[in-house]
């Protein structure tokens, strides 16, 4: 599933390439699942709005729109990637997808489409979109300390919880928890203020070489060019269950928590 770094890559692109463009008209397919606003309401909210920015918030893509003449009204279109979804760039003759869910077609004669095969992406349309948890790029320490604070959930767990930070996901709290030294099991209440410290500088590390690198493409994730990230080549621990800790040599251990598979070295992680 998409994280925090690809989705940013993904709103960087859209943003380079459709900022300043004007949906003209607006498309979508049979499936309700993509809906989470109807499709009257998606496409009267889009229809003639100038895209003035596109941006990440959380794990979603943001649209800034701005109405074209009389309409006063400003909106913003949130896409949310789910498991599959990818939304691309391209000229109206490029073939279209099978699993293609909304097309937008933009002054500048381009089409933007919202492709996926898994239908766990969400579409909708809201006046001011703001995510629950805290955005990790942007907290200060004392307030990322204050989260755990007396919580007794797995350290992996409480780093997953959208409510408590907005965009972390398995991935990239796998490869946080390695380089921080601490076990995904770990409470997150027993963590010291040098653990958190330790864990802070980590995430935020992690997420921007990651940003960097265009995301990690594993299953079905390109960017808006259709092209794939490479953080997946830094992965220390995530997916590399029974291989040598690139640290130790220690076989890295996969346990499950809370259904979700979870990398470490127990020799470098404690
Ligand atoms: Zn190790």
């Amino acid at each position: 599933m998409p994280e925090l770094p690809e989705v940013e890559t993904v709103a960087r692109g859209l943003n380079q390439r459709v900022a300043g463009d004007v949906i003209e008209s607006v498309w979508l397919g049979s499936k309700p699942e993509p809906l989470k606003s109807s499709a009257r309401a998606i496409a009267a909210a889009l229809q003639s709005k100038k895209i003035a920015r596109v941006r990440r918030s959380g794990k979603h893509i943001v649209f800034d729109l701005e109405p074209i003449g009389s309409d006063p009204s400003s909106v913003q279109w949130i896409v949310h990637l789910g498991m599959t979804g990818s939304m691309l760039v391209t000229t109206p003759d490029a073939d279209r997808e099978k699993h293609t869910h909304a097309v937008a077609q933009l002054a500048s004669g381009r089409e933007l489409r919202f492709v996926d095969p898994r239908r766990f992406g969400r579409l909708s349309v809201i006046e001011h979109f703001s995510p629950p948890g805290a955005e990790p790029l942007d907290v200060s320490f004392e307030a990322f300390a204050a989260l755990f604070r007396g919580r007794k959930t797995p350290i992996k767990s409480a780093l997953l919880n959208q409510k408590l930070l907005s965009g972390v996901g398995n991935i990239y709290a796998d490869e946080a928890l390695f380089r921080a030294g601490i076990r995904p099991r770990r409470r997150a209440s027993s963590l010291t203020r040098d653990d958190l410290r330790r864990l802070y500088v980590a995430l935020r590390r992690v997420l921007k070489q990651a940003i960097k690198l265009g995301g990690s493409s594993i299953s079905d994730y390109v960017d808006s060019n259709g092209d794939e990230g490479f953080f997946q080549l830094k992965h220390r621990v995530y997916g590399r269950e029974g291989k040598p800790c690139l640290v130790c040599k220690t076989p890295i251990k996969r346990v499950v928590l809370a259904g979700r598979s979870s990398h470490y070295c127990p020799e470098c992680q404690r």
